[in-house]
């Protein structure tokens, strides 16, 4: 199995850096294939906790190769502090490369997200990854191998600084000016020209060679472009269609797609979110389950797991495989809620409806009786509490696709895999 692609089945911060790290053992190569550093991907391990915004949850290993593909957005800051800050914790970034078409992130595009994010409720991170991808549809984005050609770069920035400096004026912000952003591009260059590659051969090679390459998304199927709630959505998609085009790996090779989702659900940010609960329920989930946004701190918000919106990620990823993780979170509650449809008036909904109804809709639920025991050291399906199992199996029927993973903790060896 080649190529797997392991995607977000929710609103995003599902575990897929805990699920990438713990697939990574027998990877050759992991490759970021959307977002920036607005990603917060947790991985515990031997050598501490990490938070990675940008560098690919494969970095624990040395002998995978960790690529920033295409369609990622880079902040070189960011990502500089980043490979800097896993550099003094003892983990080698040599193996850390960047495509020459991923799109910087300038400091307007960042100032400007702020900015904008002032006036509304979209939740973004304020990290500029909307204003990034805005630029790249318009054609007046610049990508991390234009570093590479000071003229070139001097050039379309003198494009594209006084538009950019008229939009940062309507917000009231200062102008930039062009040398001070090629000075800090020649700094870049300097730190960054090493690890600025071509991604074509280098995952051409490794498919044909028969090398394990993992794809890992960013965010959910929820905060899609296309396909989330739009306008509380980010702006690249997060789903296996999103890898292939992403890393730049044909659709066909991507031979296995794992959806990974909570044994429950949150999101951050804004936005429709039906099984969201305001009792004793979501403090519990939260405080169990450490439910704050790991790039931001913000609260996530909790609720009961939404069968409707996996099922909608099931079929639009065409998902293989599903990995269910935090089922310890669970373990204290005596009762635990399904969402099987929504309910609008006396219809129920089974299919996704637009983002303003989805607002409006109440979840229908199935009650099922919780197991009331840890499962932070169960290690295997059969000894998982039966009521568990039940719920899990649950879980498949309504999905319609197999669990192949369950994670009962954050640490690496706390899976069970089936
Ligand atoms: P990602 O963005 O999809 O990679 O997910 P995040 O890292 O943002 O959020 C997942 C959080 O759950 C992290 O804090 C993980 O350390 C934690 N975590 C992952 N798996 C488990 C698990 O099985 N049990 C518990 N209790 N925590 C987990
Ligand atoms: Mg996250």
């Amino acid at each position: 199995m080649p190529v797997t692609a392991v995607v977000g089945a929710q609103w995003g911060d599902e575990g897929k850096g805990r699920l990438i790290d713990y697939l990574a053992s027998k990877a050759d190569v992991v490759v970021r294939f959307q977002g920036g550093n607005n990603a917060g991907h947790t991985v515990v391990n031997d050598l501490g906790t990490f938070r990675l915004h940008l560098v690919p949850s494969g970095v624990f290993f040395s002998n995978v190769r960790c690529l920033l593909g295409a369609g990622t957005v880079i902040d070189p800051d960011s990502f500089l502090e980043e490979i800097a800050s896993l550099e003094s914790a003892g983990v080698s970034t040599a193996n850390v490369w960047l495509d020459r078409r991923a799109h910087v992130v300038w400091p307007y595009h960042r100032l400007l997200d702020g900015a904008r994010e002032k006036g509304s409720k979209l939740g973004t991170t304020r990290r500029g990854i909307g204003p990034v991808y805005g630029d790249k549809s318009s054609y007046r984005g610049l990508r991390i191998g234009d570093l590479l050609h000071p003229e070139f770069l001097r050039q379309r920035l003198q494009d594209v600084l006084p538009l950019k400096n008229h939009e940062m004026a309507f917000y009231g912000l200062p102008a930039l000016k062009l040398e001070d952003l090629l000075a800090q591009a020649g700094q870049w260059r300097e730190k960054l020209s090493k690890r600025i590659v071509d991604s074509v051969p280098i995952l051409r090679q490794a498919i044909q060679a028969g090398q394990q390459v993992l794809l890992e998304g960013q965010l959910g199927i929820m905060r899609d472009l296309d396909w989330g709630i739009y306008p509380y959505s980010t702006a690249s998609s997060p789903t296996a269609g999103g890898a292939s085009s992403g890393a730049g790996i044909p659709p066909r090779f991507i031979e296995r797609v794992i959806g990974v989702a909570k044994a429950y659900a949150t999101s951050v940010g804004g936005g429709p979110f039906p099984t969201e609960l305001f009792d004793e329920n979501a403090e519990s989930l939260r405080k169990i389950g450490d439910e704050y946004g790991a790039t931001t701190r913000r609260p996530r918000r909790c609720g009961w797991f939404d069968a409707v919106t996996v099922r909608y990620a099931a079929w639009l990823n065409g998902l293989s495989a599903m990995a269910v993780i935090k089922l310890d979170v669970l373990d204290s509650f005596e009762k635990i809620k399904l969402c099987t449809g929504y309910r609008l008036g006396n219809q129920v909904l089974t299919e996704m409806p637009d983002t303003v109804t989805q607002g409006q809709v109440t979840p229908v639920y199935e009650e099922w009786p919780g197991w009331t025991s840890s499962t932070r050291d169960v290690r295997t399906w059969d000894a998982l509490p039966s009521p568990a199992q039940t719920y899990l199996r649950r879980i498949e029927d309504l999905v319609g696709v197999p669990i192949r993973y369950v994670s009962v903790g954050p640490k690496r060896e706390q899976m069970i895999c089936l």
